[in-house]
């Protein structure tokens, strides 16, 4: 760092992202990426015609996408916006309702980003332990007084809270947001959508990374009540009114339109991803209750670190995480059929060295 650092910002840990190597061809399961390829329609989408706009600034009020997502969602265009990512719109509401006296709760296993952004803009976490087999107790989140975030389906976990639960936090802290992060809601989750009319309370975040094949194009959406999505708008038209820029907006409608690819690569996951775990379990791994692209596994016969590294030497990328409680475990993305045959055949080699 140089010396010209303010010592506020050298005393925040960045996020480090699973890698992306660019030296040789992985099979990467490290980032929870689709395998596949976007749908048709956004290929056809983003054509020639709309690169020669890119002269042209993007619409800042993103009209065509949020028509499409309020169709899609069945919700006002004022109860949406779109981020650039939703780990964009999950800072942008840090911003506007969180502050060094407004601190943010949510869990000690979970998206490591949240507790990132409150080291940067110097908001107190309220770090909230989830029980020993790794699921949230919905009440240690009654009555709280703090803004609250919760990723459900949780990551690296996979498990997913009931709406029904996640309801009843929403009644319990009636005078603070919550914000649901449902990046894999897609994959068997229950999303907090049908929830929004009803509590003025609720921000739900989703992203079209994980589950609509657009992790590179940067597109996610918030969605609330229209006074909630006014005062994430005020965040970013104070910052960065062009943040979406044309061809990921034309992407973006295009995989919203195109329900019935979506739907068709999301139960190939959910298909591949039970034939995972069981593979997975008769070879003795420990393996949790996934409703994402991804499962969280572990084995006593070898440790996370060391398998995660054997993987890697044979063209394998899953996610180790160097946290105490988690050690022992990876995080392993689904892919498709073939790849995950071709995982378990490693990972037949590497346990019987
Ligand atoms: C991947 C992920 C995000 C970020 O998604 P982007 O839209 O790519 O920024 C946010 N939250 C969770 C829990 C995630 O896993």
């Amino acid at each position: 760092m140089s010396k010209f650092l303010s010592p506020t910002l050298a005393a925040v840990t960045p996020y480090t992202p699973g890698e992306q190597p660019q030296d040789q061809q992985y099979i990467k399961l490290n980032t929870n990426e689709s395998p596949y390829l976007p749908s048709p329609a956004v290929i056809a989408a983003v054509s020639e015609h709309e690169v020669e706009k890119l002269r042209l600034y993007s619409d800042p009020a993103c009209a065509d996408l949020l028509k499409a997502a309020a169709a899609h969602f069945g919700l006002q265009p004022e109860q949406i916006m779109p981020g650039n990512g939703s780990d964009e719109n999950l800072f942008f509401a840090l911003r506007a309702f969180c502050d060094a006296d407004h601190p943010l709760a949510y869990a000690d296993i979970t998206y490591g980003c949240y507790g990132v952004w409150c080291g940067l803009m110097h908001i107190p976490s309220h770090i909230i332990p989830l029980k020993e087999d790794f699921t949230l107790d919905p009440k240690d989140y009654y009555g709280l007084n703090q803004t609250i975030v919760l990723a459900n389906p949780n990551a690296p976990t996979g498990i997913a809270l009931p709406r029904a639960e996640i309801e009843g936090i929403l009644k319990a802290n009636p005078n603070n947001v919550v914000i649901v992060d449902e990046a894999y809601v897609d994959f068997g989750g229950e999303s907090c959508v049908p929830l929004i009319d009803q509590y003025e309370n609720l921000l739900v975040v989703q992203t079209f990374s994980k589950s609509r094949q657009l992790a590179g194009a940067r597109l996610g959406l918030a969605m609330g009540n229209a006074k909630l999505i006014a005062d994430l708008n005020r965040v970013k038209f104070s910052l960065n009114p062009y943040n979406i820029n044309r061809l990921t907006l034309k992407a973006g409608q295009a995989a919203l339109e195109d329900t019935a690819y979506f739907d068709r690569t999301r139960a190939a996951i959910v298909d591949t991803r039970a034939w995972t775990k069981q593979q997975l379990e008769q070879r003795g791994f420990a393996v949790l209750d996934s409703r994402s692209n991804f499962l969280f596994a572990s084995t006593d016969r070898k440790d996370g670190d060391t398998l995660y590294k054997e993987l890697k030497k044979n063209g394998i990328l899953v996610r180790h995480f160097d946290a105490p409680r988690i050690q022992n475990w990876l995080r392993i993305t689904i892919g498709t059929p073939e790849q995950m045959q071709t995982f378990m055949e490693t990972l037949d080699k590497i346990m019987e060295e």
